[in-house]
């Protein structure tokens, strides 16, 4: 069945039972040429939980089908074959309901004096000059599902939006306005990451696609717009070198196991998953691997944890004072680590029972 867009339908059960209401079929228009490196495009390839080709190729159970239509993972060979469902939704004349995905910050196109832009997808039709990525937000932000925004640039403005910045660029929520809402009623929703991790982008996508089933809430954010249960962790609480600095061991350079805060690690405030959840198939997540956390999800990011690999500090004060405790607690558990590191001493072939057993128990 398909449906007006914005409108909802009765989902059929089995046997013809009526069971939620939700769309059957949606598009995902992802525009990625906000300003960014279209990293969040490529880091999505690499999702696993789910990955995005068993969404498109319907094979997560109870989601709508599902079409997408991105520059790098578009089977068409660009052009206006590309922009075709872009320009129908502009027009208010999209087939389906559609979820906006937005990669890259979005600059101030009212700081040009005169003619120019900053960054543009396709041409007007009518005069060739060049749409704006702000024309588009204009157009189809009001008429969009759901939008969502891809990366630290798309979500808070990120690298192009640091001070001394020429563009004025900014996150999405700062262009639409932070009280937003979708033709479903959502709030931009922001999944953060320099680029995205991959499998945070799927998961939250995959939530909000169920939600459009009829099949979930809608997904949980805090006040930064992020999904609760990916950002609501520290970096440090998730991190394999967390009993390192619980012990007071500090890493004095980057080839240490140690924990890395005084070579620059800000995971002690920082909020992201990625030691907890690895980068690909589980694998890596910056301190686990060797990378000092800079902060790359945070609002705050970049200017607020600049330089990189300057000790924060937070990191100096909180590692001075534990240090008392955690020599101190480190030599303890060394010498029991060495007890426990040996067998009891009933465990031999002499010809003797020595373990205490006692006759008198036996039945
Ligand atoms: S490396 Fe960073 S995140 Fe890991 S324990 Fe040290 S300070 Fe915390
Ligand atoms: S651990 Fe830090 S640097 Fe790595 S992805 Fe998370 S926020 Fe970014």
């Amino acid at each position: 069945m398909s449906v007006d867009q914005g409108s909802q339908h009765v989902a059929q059960g089995r046997g013809g039972a009526e069971q939620r209401p939700g769309v059957d079929e949606v598009d995902i228009l992802w525009i990625s040429e906000g300003m960014s490196c279209d990293g969040d495009s490529v880091a999505v390839t690499a999702a696993a939980q789910p990955a995005i080709e068993d969404v498109v190729l319907g094979l997560v159970p109870g989601l709508p089908k599902v079409n997408l239509h991105n520059k790098v993972l578009s089977p068409t060979l660009g052009g206006e074959e590309f922009l075709a469902p872009f320009r129908a939704a502009a027009r208010g004349a999209a087939e389906r309901p559609f979820i906006l995905v937005i990669e890259g910050s979005i600059p101030n196109q009212n700081i040009i004096e005169g003619d120019g832009y900053w960054t543009s997808f396709g041409n007007d039709e009518q005069t060739g000059e060049p749409l704006t990525l702000n024309w588009w937000l204009d157009q189809l932000a009001p008429k969009a599902w759901a939008v969502v925004a891809v990366g630290t640039c798309a979500t808070y403005g990120g690298i192009h939006a640091m001070a001394g910045n020429p563009t004025g660029s900014m996150g999405l929520a700062d262009y639409l306005g932070w009280d937003y809402r979708s033709t479903a009623g959502l709030p931009v929703v922001n999944i953060p990451g320099c680029p995205v991790q991959p499998d945070n982008f799927m998961e939250t996508l995959t939530w909000v696609l169920f939600h459009a089933a009829g099949a979930a809430p809608p997904p949980p954010l805090d006040e930064m717009l992020r999904p609760q249960w990916i950002f609501g962790r520290t970096v440090h609480e998730g991190c394999d070198r967390a009993a390192y600095y619980e012990q007071a061991d500090f890493a004095k350079d980057y080839n240490s196991p140690k924990c890395q805060v005084k070579v620059g690690c800000w995971g002690p405030v920082v909020n992201c998953n990625v030691p907890k959840r690895g980068w690909m198939g589980g694998i890596g997540g910056c301190p686990n691997v060797g990378g000092i956390c800079i902060g790359c999800t945070m609002p705050g990011f970049p200017d607020k944890f600049m330089p990189f690999m300057d000790e924060p500090p937070g990191g100096s004060l909180s590692s001075v004072l534990i240090k008392p405790y955690g020599a101190f607690i480190r030599r303890m558990r060394g010498i029991t680590n060495a007890v426990v590191n040996k067998e009891p001493k009933w465990r031999h072939n002499r010809d003797a029972l020595t373990t205490g057993y006692d006759p008198h128990y036996r039945p």
